[in-house]
């Protein structure tokens, strides 16, 4: 679904293209003057565009998606697309949706994008049973959690997120294994610089103040993941400055599948 990247600055979503985002770069910033896309958002396309070949028709659901009515129209002129949201108040959505209680009949999802809601779920093991039920047997979950730590834990202190929301989980790399667990194969979709931090083959990255503890990432994935085997590289160093996707400790998506 990509022409080849020939700008500086892509957008994934709208297909601006210029000679920068705006703000910095960050999972939350590195904003489309266009369309509102930061590149999470865009890491999050990225991670479906690139992960599945033909896409065109599949019925796409999307929970709480931070852009609005101009990126619903482009998913709409190409999936069979709805969005859902918990209470339809921090997000608009088609319909409500509690995760650990999906009003969608058994299978009937090609596709699940969730970004940034599973940490605002409380009962995470229930939230992943269901999702996988709804899902058709090869169906795909491109999930997204802001992860600052290496391990899940507790926030230590209550935390919101833009909405009124709580936080209850601060998810580490051991997601991977709850949703191994839960009946689904996964990998971590990475950029490539990322990618090589955590493997020891590029120097590693510090701390620095932005709220992701680099360290415990670093240490934690060599502890938690098999390197080789369970993380992805989709996008070298050029393709994730076009999409802004940096710095590279940002921009992680679960490619889950439904495997039976
Ligand atoms: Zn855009």
């Amino acid at each position: 679904m990509y022409a080849p990247f020939d700008q500086p600055a892509v957008c994934n979503v709208c297909r601006w293209r210029g000679d920068s985002f705006v703000g910095p770069f960050h999972a939350e910033m590195a904003t489309c003057p266009v369309c509102g896309s930061v590149s999470r958002d865009r890491f999050l396309l990225h991670s479906f565009f690139t992960s599945i070949d033909q896409p065109a028709g599949l019925r796409v659901w999307e929970t709480s998606p931070r852009l609005g009515d101009r990126y619903r129209q482009m998913m709409r002129k190409h999936f069979e697309y709805f969005a859902s949201d918990y209470d339809l108040s921090a997000h608009e959505g088609d319909i409500q949706i509690d995760l650990q209680n999906i009003a969608l009949p058994d299978e009937s999802v090609d596709v699940l994008l969730t970004p940034h809601v599973l940490e605002h779920v409380p009962d995470t093991d229930r939230a992943l049973a269901e999702i996988r039920r709804v899902l058709k047997p090869g169906g795909h979950m491109f999930l997204q959690v802001p992860l600052q730590v290496g391990a899940t834990r507790v926030p230590p202190e209550p935390e919101f997120h833009a909405d009124n929301t709580p936080v209850f989980f601060n998810f580490g790399w051991d997601l991977t294994h709850r949703l191994r667990a839960t009946g689904f194969a996964v990998d971590v979709l990475v950029t490539e610089e990322w990618h090589d931090v955590l493997r020891g083959a590029a120097p590693p990255i510090a701390s620095n103040g932005d709220g992701f503890d680099v360290e415990s990432l670093i240490a934690a994935a060599r502890t938690t993941l098999d390197l080789e085997r369970d993380l992805v590289s989709i996008a070298d160093r050029g393709a994730a400055h076009v999409l802004g996707a940096l710095p590279p400790y940002h921009h992680v998506t679960w490619r889950c599948r439904r495997t039976n």
